[in-house]
C-alpha cells in the first residue's frame, strides 16, 4: 500500500471527469519545503509564519531573518508558489510575549492573528516588508488570517501599500503579491461581498470556522465530541464560500484539516472545491481519493449532504 501510494506522487490529481485539482502543502518553517515537494504538492497554500515568532523569549524576528525564511521557502519550492500567512499567534498558537495577557481572558475571542498585527503596525510592517521581498524570487501570494471585519480590511491594505512604499522609497527589490483572506470567523463567511471586492483568493481555515461557528473551543478535550466538520452551518458557511468565489471567478481553497482528511474529499469535490491544501503527509491519499472521483455524480449527492438535517449520516457510504 505504501509503495503504490509513493508511485502516485508524480501522478497529476485528475478527476475521472478531467477536472484538474489543486493539492497543496500546509508547512510551518522553510526546512518543511522539500518534503512538500517531496509528497508531490503543487505549491504550498499556507505557511504559518507564526513557526518564526514562538518560542523566542520576547525578541521577534526582525525583516532580514524573515526576508531570509521566506526567501528559503520560496527557493525550496523550486518554483512553485508559496502562500505565506502572516502572523497567527494568540489562542492555542501562544507567544510567550502574549501569554500573559491571555491568562485571565478567552484568547481565541482576543487578540489573536490580524488583531495582534494591526495592534502593532510597527512589527506587521516589518513583516510585511520581509514577505513583499522574498516575493522577488518567486511566486507569492500574501494570506492574512481571521478577519472578520471591514475596517481591519481595510487598515491591513493601507500597511500592505505602505509597506510596498517604504521598500520602493529605499530602493529595495520586492515582487507583487496576489492577497487573499482566510474565511474563518463566520462573520466573514456571511460577508463574502465584502471580501471578494478587496481579495484576489480566499482560503477557509475551517478549523476555525467550526470552532466559532459552534463556540467549541478547539483545544478543549471536554467539548471535542461535539466539534463537529459535519454540523450542517459549517457545512452551509463552507458551500456558500466556494460557490460565491466560483460565481466571482475567484480562487478558493481550504486549507484547514478537513481539506486532508479523506472522509471529506469527495463532499468538497461536490461542493465545487478545486484546490485543497493540507499537511504533506496527506496530500498522496487524497490524491487517491480524487483520481477516484466522478465529480459530475458527486454535485447531486453534495447537495442532498448539504440539505440533510444529518450529514454524517447521509455521508456514509
Ligand atoms: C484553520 O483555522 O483552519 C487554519 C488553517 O488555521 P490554523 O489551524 O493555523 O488556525
Ligand atoms: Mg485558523
Amino acid at each position: 500500500e505504501r509503495e503504490r501510494l509513493s508511485r502516485l506522487r508524480h501522478t497529476p490529481a485528475v478527476t475521472l471527469d478531467g477536472h484538474k485539482i489543486e493539492l497543496l502543502a500546509n508547512i510551518e518553517m522553510p526546512e518543511d519545503a522539500p518534503a512538500a515537494v517531496k509528497a508531490g504538492a503543487v505549491g504550498v497554500g499556507l505557511f504559518r509564519s507564526e513557526f518564526l515568532f514562538m518560542g523566542r523569549q520576547g525578541n521577534l524576528p526582525g525583516e532580514q531573518e524573515q526576508y531570509q525564511a521566506y526567501r528559503r521557502a520560496v527557493e525550496g519550492m523550486q518554483g512553485l508558489p508559496v502562500t505565506i500567512r502572516t502572523v497567527d499567534v494568540g489562542a492555542d498558537k501562544p507567544l510567550d510575549r502574549a501569554l500573559k495577557d491571555d491568562a485571565h481572558l478567552n484568547p481565541a475571542l482576543g487578540l489573536r492573528a490580524i488583531r495582534w498585527s494591526l495592534a502593532d503596525p510597527a512589527m506587521f510592517l516589518t513583516q510585511l516588508r520581509a514577505i513583499l521581498r522574498a516575493a522577488a524570487h518567486g511566486q507569492v501570494n500574501l494570506l492574512i488570517p481571521m478577519l472578520a471585519h471591514g475596517s481591519e480590511i481595510r487598515h491591513t491594505l493601507a500597511l500592505i501599500d505602505h509597506a510596498r512604499a517604504e521598500l520602493d522609497n529605499k530602493g529595495v527589490a520586492h515582487g507583487p503579491v496576489k492577497l487573499g483572506a482566510m474565511i474563518e470567523i463566520p462573520a466573514a463567511a456571511l460577508s463574502l461581498r465584502l471580501f471578494l471586492k478587496h481579495f484576489d483568493f480566499l482560503s477557509i481555515g475551517t478549523n476555525d470556522l467550526i470552532q466559532y461557528t459552534l463556540a467549541i473551543d478547539r483545544a478543549d478535550e471536554s467539548v471535542a465530541h461535539l466539534y463537529d466538520p459535519m454540523h450542517p452551518a459549517v457545512l452551509r458557511l463552507v458551500a456558500d464560500t466556494i460557490a460565491e468565489c466560483h460565481a466571482q471567478g475567484k480562487g478558493v481553497s481550504v486549507c484547514g484539516e478537513m481539506a486532508g482528511d479523506v472522509v471529506f474529499t469527495r463532499l468538497l469535490l461536490g461542493l465545487g472545491l478545486r484546490s485543497f491544501s493540507m499537511h504533506p503527509a496527506q496530500i498522496l491519499a487524497v490524491k487517491q481519493e480524487v483520481l477516484r472521483a466522478d465529480v459530475a455524480r458527486l454535485q447531486g449527492w453534495a447537495r442532498q449532504v448539504l440539505e440533510s438535517d444529518d450529514p454524517a449520516a447521509a455521508l456514509a457510504p
